[in-house]
């Protein structure tokens, strides 16, 4: 009989988090996973005979220091190295931006003397909202619940805990954090800062995985989003696992087979087993059933529902809303193995710049052209890219004397318009990006070697990320907190007993974080509490 406490789907890095953390408590964790290796969108693979790269996610800072405390991350071989330099933000003109610690006021100070006033204040105002929010990460987001019982009681003091952690915020922070909730990163940059590096250093972290324009409400969410990390300590900073992403998925592996979970790959989830209104277990593609006490998906939620879940098993105004689930990141992903580092125009030659994540994209007004672009024929003319050498900082990826890059390009259309396929514009597109890359580079498209290109379909395809959605679902106000994914189920407990979310598309959504998966395990340790003390 194949049968198990927990069965958990997807051996993403939030599925092997909460496997890990299940099975520590003493519970019989088994994790099934579709492709061939574990990590989902964190891995690293061959993509050119000699040279490995983190195939998706490329860059580590969100990753949660408890959560990586917990698994004893670096006692199972997990080393994040810091970026020697943070951004370098070339412009067509010459001019550049290198920020990092030590250096970024000095260097806007060339471009600003009116922005080198106002950098501090604003990365201030933006540490002091990221610090309370932090405290969010790791619990469930008050969740609304009909009625009076145990549960609403529960949700009411969770609410109060959340109100208490807001009133550490002065009442100006708290306008600060409605604005960072609410309104464009583009207008609030362009009130703070006349520099167009400037802004466009802030203003890409407002568009990594939206497909939006800066200029678009709610995008300086995401501008916050990806303010909440650090790095051995130090907050807001990017830093770089060695040996790719890969290296902290196969650290969560093996903790979590440390404490006993079982993880099969090749091992996908045909359906979820529905018995009465209790999710019972899965059925693997292979036909293989395996019963469960409790279910935990780490796939994108609309995916669970609408491919995973039988139809007939929930209630119709749910299925309508979560079939609705926003996705489609405008993401498209490269990897290239160079035959030597690229020089710069604005900074030539080699240097820490070339160790930290080069900003293609100089203005928030190139960034909104990307985007309106996408939106009428599929992709930017000029696109907004951000690219990575790795091998700057890690020479297990490369053979000596060469390198890889990371391309992350944004703003290319999830579905292109008038029914074309990704598959014919893949290689188009991605000549398009080493030809922009080669604008501010001269000479680099003669250096790459090799190359691996990943569509938002390609994304799908691989990773069952729809739409090529990097978070599992947009991080819009109506899919963040107490509404990841739906109000009144964002306490990772599904709309079937005993189905659970453990994934980016729950509470504090995407990123390599651990935090979903953290946050997931908890409520299942408590409801087994609760059902057999
Ligand atoms: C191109 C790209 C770049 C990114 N860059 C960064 C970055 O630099 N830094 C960062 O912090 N974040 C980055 N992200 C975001 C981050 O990688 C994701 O948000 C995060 O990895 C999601 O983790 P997860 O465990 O929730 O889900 P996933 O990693 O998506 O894992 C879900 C798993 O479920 C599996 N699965 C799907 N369907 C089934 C099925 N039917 N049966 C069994 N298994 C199934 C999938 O194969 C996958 O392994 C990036 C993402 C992408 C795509």
């Amino acid at each position: 009989m194949n049968e198990t406490d927990v069965i958990i789907i997807g051996a993403g890095h939030n599925g092997l988090t909460c496997a890990a953390y299940l099975a520590k408590a003493g519970l019989r964790v088994k994790v099934v996973e579709r492709r061939k290796a574990v990590g989902g969108a964190a891995v690293t693979e061959e993509f050119h005979p000699g040279f490995r790269n983190s195939v998706a996610a490329y860059t580590v800072s969100l990753l949660n220091p408890k959560v990586a405390a917990d698994l004893r991350l670096a006692d199972h071989g997990l080393r994040v190295v810091e970026r020697r330099a943070q951004n370098f933000l070339p412009a067509p003109d010459g001019r550049y931006l290198l920020t990092g610690e030590g250096r970024t006021k000095a260097s806007v100070e060339k471009l600003s003397r009116h922005d080198a006033g106002a950098i501090d204040a604003f990365s201030r105002e933006l540490e002091a909202i990221a610090d309370v929010l932090r405290q969010f990460v790791l619990r469930a987001p008050p969740n609304l619940v009909e009625g009076f019982g145990v549960g609403a009681i529960h949700e009411a003091l969770n609410a109060l805990g959340t109100a208490g952690i807001l009133r550490k915020l002065s009442l100006e922070q708290q306008r600060n954090l409605l604005d960072l909730f609410t309104r464009s990163a583009g207008e609030m940059l362009d009130e703070r800062f006349e520099n167009d590096l400037v802004k466009a250093l802030f203003g890409f972290d407002a568009i990594v995985g939206n497909y939006a324009s800066p200029y678009a409400a709610g995008s300086a969410y995401v501008m916050l989003h990806h303010a909440f990390g650090e790095v051995n300590g130090k907050k807001g900073v990017w830093g770089h696992a060695i040996g790719g992403m890969g290296a902290i998925t196969q650290a969560m592996a093996r903790a979590a087979r440390g404490h006993g979970a079982e993880i099969e790959t090749d091992a996908g989830v045909r359906e979820v087993i529905v018995e009465g209104d209790r999710a019972a277990g899965v059925i693997l593609d292979n036909g293989v059933t395996i019963r469960a006490k409790y279910v935990a998906s780490g796939v994108n939620p609309k995916l669970l529902y609408t491919r995973l879940v039988p139809s007939g098993a929930l209630a119709s105004e749910f299925l309508d809303r979560i079939t609705r689930w926003r996705n489609g990141s405008g993401t498209f992903r490269m990897n290239a193995a160079l035959s030597a580092l690229p020089s710069f125009t604005a900074l030539p030659g080699a240097g820490d710049h070339l160790t930290s994540g080069i900003i293609l994209a100089p203005s928030l007004g190139y960034m909104d052209r990307a985007w309106q672009d996408a939106r009428s024929q599929g992709w930017s003319r000029e696109p907004v890219i951000e690219m990575l050498i790795p091998s700057t900082l890690d020479d297990s990826l490369a053979p000596e004397g060469q390198h890889v890059a990371s391309l992350f390009c944004q703003h290319v259309a999830p579905e292109l318009p008038e029914g074309k396929s990704w598959d014919d514009h893949r290689d188009e597109v991605a000549d398009l990006m080493i030809a922009t890359v080669d604008k501010y580079a001269p000479g680099f498209a003669k250096t790459v070697i090799g190359r691996q290109a990943l569509s938002p379909l390609d994304l799908e395809r691989q990773f069952g990320l729809l739409g090529g959605d990097i978070f599992h679902g947009a991080l819009t106000l109506n899919q963040l907190f107490s509404a990841r994914p739906m109000l009144g189920y964002a306490d990772y407990r599904g709309p079937l007993k005993g189905l659970y979310h453990c994934g980016s598309g729950a509470h504090p959504g995407g990123g390599v974080t651990g935090a979903p998966g953290h946050n997931a395990a908890q409520v299942i340790l408590r409801d087994h509490r609760a059902l057999f003390k």
